[in-house]
């Protein structure tokens, strides 16, 4: 029964000193056991933490102790009990422990790692997910530096890691410090870290604490798009861009050891045969199996890059003679030789190899590049499978093309073009027979132009179309006027180049030009190479069938030369056939020649061709092209090609 009751009693009970005196406790108030009752225990007294029950759904944490009450002679007495109010306590207590799990949640789940160092920069505490970003257990980790942790690993010895290190050292803070971390399969784990340093009240360096994240997948996104970049998608071999800068750095590199950089441009042989006839699957296998050769013909320090289609870039740094750089060039060209198997058939390559080299053909990556690009042309003109160095010579003649190009722009509107006519004889009766319309350009700079330089120029850049229909307006016009005087009907033959061809109204445009002037398609020859019928597009097959049935005459120039193919002549409806200069050339010195001729003109009598031969120069010649019977003959010997008032004075009175 309750002996004493104190004020304090009084008020967590809420029962008045009065009523409560001489109760028994457990009438008086109750309690009961809290459902987590781990407050410290004292050696003596039991402690115990209990809910002090009041008004229904009302209730307070105490620490309820209780002891012996015992007399002086050591008699017991009773019990004394103890309440203390906790309620605020525990609530505080149970708040920090939820957070703290919170925390512990958080730092397991997350993908990051938080950390936390002493003073000595040692690990104290890591959580997250350790294994994964630091490639080790936490045991590991704690007690460890960074320096320790990362020994071995390839940033280890980075002047980026030194500074992150340095900073530390510093106690300074820092963000985003990117450490990589190479996992033993050799994949590569990148982290984010960010830190701050810790001091006491006392401004003492406690240590630091700070979290580190993965950002693995984003960087490999970003090397991703930067090897994209700079690597060609094909053969993974760096692009254009990134051999411009690699070059760039080995010139520098050359520039302070006196070494030479060697640039060799590689262009595959007719690599567009294999892809327009095996197509464009096996024609990019090919293109890896090349790859993997070159690569594997090369020292280590050399470099292979692709510039797109069948062309590859190789630089050589550390040359100390010329010498070597075409030993190397020669080997890589041989080693393409040996044939190549793609999807079980075996495949022949070759390759031609344009050379440049710093210090002694530029300093500048673009222009080598450039340069070798215009070697490589020229080795493929020595017959392809070759290698070239590039030349003063060839400096020059890119020079001169550079010039030619810029000043044919605008030379049709400045009137610098115009035509000059050669005429063809019939040989039986020395008469004529006709004429071929050849442009000439005369440029108050360059002087006199040869159609061999610039109709190719124009030809690539399109120029050829606007010049095209000027020669032949110009030759319609000519004919006209040369009716007109009543001098012999003979047509006039106007050369066509492939991309002229390609204009698919150009037999219609032809055919207009005619009836505008009301002549017949009888008066016009076209005089076509075989360029225009290897392009193989169907319009070409079309136009020149829809011009042959307006009676224009078809031509195939340059015979002997190039392809030659017989199977041409019987597929389009030529009407004439022209011996290539360089045959009827050596035709008195050479029996080949002269036999070669003999059967081309047995063979077009029998296809009923005409045959004309070109460049005759000489009599001699026109005696053995009579014997062989030829039709036609054009040369010098019977007129160079000439004007129009020339013509007149020679012919007009015929
Ligand atoms: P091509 O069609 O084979 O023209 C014949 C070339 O041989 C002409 O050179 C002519 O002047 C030259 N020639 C004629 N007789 C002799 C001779 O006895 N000896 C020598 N050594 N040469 C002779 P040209 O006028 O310099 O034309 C060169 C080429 O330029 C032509 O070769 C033709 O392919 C092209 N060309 C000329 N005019 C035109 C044109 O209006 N349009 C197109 N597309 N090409 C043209
Ligand atoms: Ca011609
Ligand atoms: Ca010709």
């Amino acid at each position: 029964k309750i002996q004493r009751f104190n004020a304090l009693a009084e008020m967590l009970t809420g029962v008045s000193r009065e009523l409560a005196l001489g109760q028994p406790v457990d009438q008086v108030y109750r309690t009961e056991a809290a459902e987590d009752a781990s407050l410290s225990r004292h050696p003596g007294v039991e402690r115990r933490h209990r809910l002090l029950l009041l008004a229904p759904g009302r209730s307070l944490h105490i620490a309820e102790s209780r002891s012996r009450w015992k007399d002086d002679r050591g008699r017991e007495l009773g019990w004394v009990i103890l309440f203390r109010d906790i309620t605020e306590d525990y609530r505080l207590r149970r708040e920090l422990r939820e957070s703290e799990s919170r925390f512990q949640d958080f730092a397991d789940t997350a993908a990051d790692l938080y950390w936390e160092m002493d003073a000595e920069l040692r690990f104290t505490r890591v959580s997250g997910k350790v294994r994964f970003l630091m490639g080790h257990e936490p045991e590991f980790v704690l007690g460890k530096t960074r320096q320790e942790l990362y020994a071995g690993q390839p940033i280890e010895h980075s002047e980026h890691f030194r500074r992150h290190i340095e900073m530390l050292e510093k106690r300074q803070p820092f963000r985003d410090f990117i450490a990589s971390w190479r996992w033993e399969d050799g994949g590569m784990r990148y982290v984010s870290i960010s830190g701050r340093p810790l001091f006491d009240d006392q401004g003492r360096f406690l240590g630091y604490r700070g979290v580190s994240r993965d950002i693995t997948e984003s960087k490999q996104a970003e090397e991703r798009l930067r090897h994209q970049a700079l690597h060609d998608q094909l053969t993974g071999l760096p692009n254009r861009s990134l051999i411009l800068d690699r070059l760039e750095q080995l010139i520098a590199l050359g520039r302070r050891n006196g070494q030479q950089v060697a640039v060799l441009f590689i262009d595959l042989d007719d690599f567009k045969k294999i892809n327009d006839s095996l197509g464009h699957e096996t024609g990019d296998r090919l293109l890896l199996d090349v790859a993997d050769r070159l690569q594997g013909t090369l020292r280590h320090c050399d470099s292979v890059g692709r510039l797109g289609g069948d062309e590859f870039i190789v630089l050589i740094p550390d040359l100390e003679q010329p010498r070597q750089i075409l030993d190397l060039a020669d080997k890589l060209r041989k080693s393409l030789l040996e044939p190549f198997v793609v999807d079980g058939r075996e495949l022949q390559v070759s390759a031609s190899i344009g050379i440049t080299s710093f210090p002694e053909d530029g300093e500048e990556p673009s222009e080598l590049l450039r340069k070798a690009d215009t070697a490589m042309y020229q080795a493929k003109a020595r017959g392809r499978n070759a290698c070239a160095f590039f030349t003063e010579e060839m400096n020059r003649s890119l020079q001169r093309r550079l010039e030619v190009e810029e000043r044919l722009l605008g030379a049709l509107e400045r009137g610098e073009l115009f035509l000059v006519y050669q005429p063809k004889i019939e040989l039986s009766t020395a008469r004529l027979a006709g004429f071929e319309a050849l442009l000439r350009w005369n440029n108050p700079q360059l002087g006199r132009v040869s159609p061999e330089e610039f109709i190719p120029l124009a030809e690539n850049s399109g120029q050829i179309i606007p010049i095209g229909d000027f020669v032949l307006q110009q030759a319609l016009d000519f004919i006209c006027r040369w009716q007109e005087r009543g001098l012999p009907a003979v047509p006039v033959a106007i050369n066509l180049s492939p991309r002229q061809f390609r204009q698919p109204e150009l037999a219609s445009h032809i055919a207009e030009s005619l009836d505008r002037r009301d002549l017949p398609g009888s008066v016009l020859e076209l005089e076509i190479t075989e360029g225009v019928l290897l392009s193989g597009h169907e319009t070409v097959s079309q136009s020149l069938r829809e011009l042959s049935r307006q009676g224009i005459l078809l031509a195939m120039d340059d015979f002997g030369t190039g392809y030659s193919s017989l199977g041409y002549l019987r597929e389009f409806p030529f009407d004439v056939l022209k011996i290539d200069r360089s045959f009827i050339n050596g035709i008195e010195e050479r029996d080949a020649d002269r036999e070669l001729v003999d059967a081309v003109v047995a063979m077009a009598q029998r296809l009923k061709l005409r045959v004309v031969a070109e460049g005759v120069e000489k009599p001699e010649q026109r005696r053995l092209l009579q014997e062989i019977g030829c039709d036609h003959v054009q040369g010098w010997l019977f007129g160079k090609p000439m004007s129009e008032q020339e013509l007149q004075q020679r012919f007009g009175a015929q």
